[in-house]
């Protein structure tokens, strides 16, 4: 889910907030006003979080594969040495 930064323009206070579609819109948790939010462009913080999240499922799924190509190999190593 994306995390957007927030300033609030009745207490400039800022904050994050999970934006949750379909859901309802952040209010500030410091004056619980919805009406005065101001999105702050955080691409950084939200690009660099997905491609870490990113990276790692990829990092992940690679390691899984190569352990099944090697037992594979493995496998078939031996298959090889009985026959
Ligand atoms: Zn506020």
């Amino acid at each position: 889910m994306p995390i957007y930064e927030y300033r609030c323009r009745a207490c400039d206070h800022e904050f994050e907030a999970v934006v949750i579609p379909k859901g309802d819109p952040p209010a500030c948790p410091t004056c619980a006003s919805g009406d005065h939010l101001e999105r702050l462009i955080s691409q950084f913080a939200v690009s660099s979080d997905g491609t870490r999240e990113m990276n790692l499922k990829s990092a992940r799924k690679q390691a899984a594969k190569i352990r099944k190509d090697k037992q594979v190999a493995e496998h078939e190593a031996i298959h090889h040495h009985h026959h």
